[in-house]
């Protein structure tokens, strides 16, 4: 994988981890086993992008022994006709029952650190 292409992954890994050793400090552990992401299909980040930076990063934080589990969110709008999220499968965001479009994007977008295991 060209280095370029995951500078985005890189500084996004590189700031997370720096989140999760601070938080790994303020509970006093001295180690950190896993952390989950919880990341949007449409925030542009490219999981397999986030694990090589994980990997490439981890040798010198709290981390080093860690595994890193990411979740994949898949896009949701609302619908306010029908008072009900549905899940996004082309670029129309229309609503499967009532066919009416939706700009109210819901889920997607989730770019997060979402728990960690420490000790
Ligand atoms: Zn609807």
């Amino acid at each position: 994988m060209p280095a370029a292409d995951i500078v985005h992954e890189v500084s996004i890994m590189q700031s997370t981890l720096a989140l999760a050793e601070q938080q790994a400090r303020q509970s006093g552990a001295a180690a950190i086993h896993s952390l989950r992401m919880r990341i949007g299909t449409l925030s542009g980040v490219v999981a397999e992008a986030l694990q090589f930076a994980f990997q490439a990063l981890k040798a010198d934080t709290l981390a080093a022994g860690a595994t890193l589990e990411v979740e994949e969110v898949r896009p949701a709008c609302w619908c306010g006709e029908c008072r009900a999220e549905f899940e996004v499968t082309d670029f129309l965001y229309e609503c499967p029952h009532c066919h009416r479009p939706s700009v109210d994007l819901r889920r997607g977008r989730e770019l997060a650190l979402v728990s960690l295991e420490v000790s």
